[in-house]
C-alpha cells in the first residue's frame, strides 16, 4: 500500500489540496511592513490581564503599519471551552476599546475573508494538510493507547533519557502501511503524527523580537498533529492558521518558547513562510501573604479578569496606559513629558519589553487612574460617570441625569487648575465621595455621622451656624468676602481671625477660623473633607444651604 493509499484511506472524504486553501487564502495585499496580527484565546469567557497587554501591543502594532489585527478563538481543547466564551471575550475587548478588523464577533458570527475565524469550524483544513503530509510520508497513524505511552515515559524516566514519542519510542513509525490498514480497518483509535525529520543533535536558531536570539536544538518528536477526536493539536492548527491567515507577527506567552523547533519544523515541511516571534514574559504580582512573586492568576487575584476594571468604573484608558507602563520600559518617562497625551503617539517597540515578566501593581494602576480622571474636563467625568452609572448604580444615575448641570459644575470644583484635585479614582468613588451634594441622597440618609473636629460641642455649633445664617452669610459673596466674613464670625464669638495668633495666644481664644469653618463644612455635608466648602456653598444656593444649617440646629 502506497502512502497515498494510506492518505485517501484515512481521509476519503478530503479532496482539497493545499493548493486549493493558498488560492482560497491569498496573499494579503497590504502595504510594505504592513504588520498581521492576532489575539488566539481558548473561549473561556474572559479575557486575563496579561492578555489585555498582549492585545493591546497586538493592536498596536498593526495601527502602526496598517497592517490587520483579528480575533481567531482556538477551541480544539474542549475542556477549555464554556459556553458563551467567545461572547465574554468579545465584550471584554469592547470594554476595552480593542477593535478587531476580522475575527469571530460572537458564538455564531464572524467577519473578515480569512476564515472561519473558529478552530472547530476549519477540520476539513487541517484534514487537508494532514492528508499531504501523509502523502508525502511525513505523518503516519499511531495506534499507541494511552497506556503504552505512559509506560514509555516510565522506562524513559528511570533511564533519564529525553521524555517523549521520538527515535526508538517512536513504536508507530516502523509500521508499514499494511499494517496500518489492517488496524485501521480493525477499528483500532489513532492519533496521525508528524515523523520529524529533525535531528537532536542539530541546532535551531531562531530570532525572537523580545528576547533576541535563541538557540535550541532540533525538534525530533513525532509530534500529535491530529488527536483522536479528530481536532489539531496547538502545533498544528498554528502553522496552518497563522499561514493562511496570512499572520506576520505572533505574540503569546513564553510558554509556547520551548515548542518553537516544533512550529519551525512544521512551517517547513509545510512550505510556509514562518512569521515573526514575540513571546512575552508572564504577568506577575507580589503575594500579599508571601510576599513572594507569582503569576497573576484568575482564581486568586480579582484584579486579573479584565471586567474587574469594567465593573469598578476604572477608565479604560487607565488601564491601558498602566499596561503599557509595564509593557514598555520608556512608555513612563513619555507620558510624563508628554502628559495627556493618547498611547497611540507612542511608538511602541519590542526590545524594550521586559523578556522575564512584568510585575503588575494595581496601587500603581490606581495612581494612574486618579492623575487620569483629575486631568479630565468636568463634562467628560460627567459623561463617563453618566455611562457607568447606567450599568452599576441606576439610582445615581437617574439622579446625574436629573442635575445634569449641576453634576457637571459638581464636577468642576478644584478641577480647572494647575493641580487638579484627585476625588476619584474610578467611577464607582463618585457616589460615596459626593452623595452628600445631593439632597435625594442626602435626606434618605437615616443614620448620618457628621464627623465634628474640635468644635465638637452641640450648643456651640448651634450658636454658630445660628449666627452665620442671620448675619454672616451673603449669598452673592465672593470667596474673598466670604471668607473675611467668616473671620468676623469668628471674632465676634472669641475665636481668633487668624490661624497663626491662636498659635501665638491660645490662651486668648476658644479656637480659630478653621474651626469656625469646619463646623460649617461639616455641617453642610457631614464630612470633615470636602471639596472647597465655599464653592460647594455657592453650588447650594441659600434655601438649599440654610435646610442644611437648620438640620443642625433643630437637633
Ligand atoms: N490558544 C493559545 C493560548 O491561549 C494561543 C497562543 C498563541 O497566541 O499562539 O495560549
Amino acid at each position: 500500500m502506497t502512502d497515498k493509499e494510506l492518505a485517501d484511506l484515512i481521509f476519503p472524504d478530503i479532496k482539497e489540496t493545499p493548493e486549493d486553501y493558498e488560492k482560497m487564502y491569498p496573499k494579503r495585499n497590504l502595504k510594505e511592513g504592513a504588520v498581521v496580527s492576532r489575539f488566539a484565546p481558548s473561549p473561556t469567557g474572559f479575557v486575563h490581564m496579561g492578555s489585555l497587554l498582549t492585545t493591546l501591543i497586538e493592536r498596536k502594532i498593526p495601527d502602526e503599519t496598517e497592517g490587520v489585527f483579528y480575533l481567531r478563538i482556538e477551541d480544539t481543547d474542549q475542556k477549555r471551552s464554556v459556553e458563551n466564551g467567545i461572547s465574554g471575550i468579545v465584550q471584554d475587548l469592547k470594554n476595552f476599546d480593542i477593535k478587531i478588523d476580522e475575527g469571530a464577533l460572537s458564538e455564531t458570527e464572524s467577519t473578515g475573508v480569512y476564515g472561519p475565524y473558529v478552530q472547530s469550524q476549519r477540520k476539513k483544513i487541517y484534514e487537508c494538510y494532514a492528508k499531504s503530509l501523509i502523502e508525502r510520508g511525513l505523518a503516519y497513524p499511531c495506534f499507541c493507547s494511552p497506556e503504552e505511552l505512559d509506560e514509555t515515559r516510565k522506562i524513559q524516566e528511570l533511564n533519564k533519557e529525553r521524555i517523549g514519542y521520538y527515535g526508538s519510542f517512536a513504536k508507530c513509525r516502523n509500521l508499514t502501511n499494511e499494517e496500518r490498514k489492517e488496524r485501521i480497518l480493525r477499528g483500532d483509535p489513532y492519533v496521525i503524527r508528524l515523523k520529524s525529520p529533525g535531528v537532536y543533535e542539530h541546532k535551531v536558531v531562531f530570532n525572537d523580537l523580545v528576547r533576541g536570539k535563541v538557540v535550541f536544538p532540533e525538534n525530533d518528536m513525532d509530534v500529535v498533529l491530529i488527536k483522536g477526536d479528530g481536532l489539531p493539536i496547538y502545533h498544528f492548527a498554528h502553522a496552518i492558521d497563522d499561514h493562511l491567515m496570512r499572520t506576520t507577527h505572533v505574540l503569546r506567552g513564553e510558554e509556547w518558547l520551548s515548542s518553537v523547533p516544533v512550529h519551525i519544523q512544521l512551517f517547513d515541511i509545510l512550505g510556509f513562510e514562518l512569521p515573526k516571534y514575540a513571546h512575552l514574559g508572564l504577568v506577575m504580582k507580589i503575594d500579599e501573604e508571601t510576599g513572594q512573586k507569582r503569576k497573576l492568576s484568575k482564581r486568586k487575584d480579582k484584579e486579573a479578569a479584565v471586567s474587574f476594571y469594567h465593573e469598578q468604573g476604572i477608565p479604560v484608558m487607565a488601564v491601558k496606559l498602566y499596561l503599557m507602563t509595564i509593557g514598555n520600559s520608556n512608555f513612563e518617562e513619555w507620558l510624563n513629558q508628554n502628559p495627556g497625551h493618547d498611547y497611540n503617539e507612542f511608538k511602541f517597540d519590542f526590545k524594550k519589553m521586559s523578556a522575564s515578566g512584568s510585575l503588575f501593581d494595581l496601587e500603581k494602576l490606581i495612581n494612574i487612574s486618579r492623575n487620569y480622571i483629575s486631568r479630565l474636563t468636568a463634562e467628560e467625568v460627567y459623561e463617563n460617570a453618566l455611562k457607568y452609572t447606567e450599568e452599576y448604580d441606576k439610582e445615581f444615575n437617574d439622579l446625574l441625569v436629573k442635575h445634569k448641570d449641576y453634576a457637571i459644575n459638581m464636577f468642576n470644583i478644584e478641577r480647572n487648575q494647575k493641580k487638579p484635585r484627585k476625588d476619584y479614582a474610578k467611577y464607582s468613588d463618585i457616589r460615596p465621595y459626593t452623595w452628600y451634594m445631593f439632597d435625594e441622597l442626602f435626606e434618605k440618609e437615616e443614620n448620618k455621622v457628621y464627623e465634628w473636629q474640635t468644635i465638637n460641642n452641640l450648643g456651640e455649633i448651634k450658636n454658630i451656624l445660628k449666627l452665620y445664617l442671620e448675619k454672616y452669610y451673603h449669598e452673592e459673596d465672593d470667596e474673598q468676602t466670604w471668607f473675611e466674613r467668616l473671620k468676623d464670625l469668628s471674632e465676634e464669638l472669641g475665636y481668633a481671625r487668624e490661624v497663626k495668633d491662636y498659635k501665638e495666644n491660645s490662651e486668648k481664644y476658644k479656637g480659630h477660623v478653621g474651626d469656625i469653618s469646619m463646623v460649617l463644612r461639616v455641617a453642610v455635608t457631614t464630612k470633615n473633607q470636602t471639596p472647597n466648602l465655599y464653592q460647594i456653598i455657592k453650588l447650594f444656593g441659600k434655601d438649599r444651604l440654610v435646610k442644611r444649617l437648620n438640620e443642625v440646629i433643630n437637633k
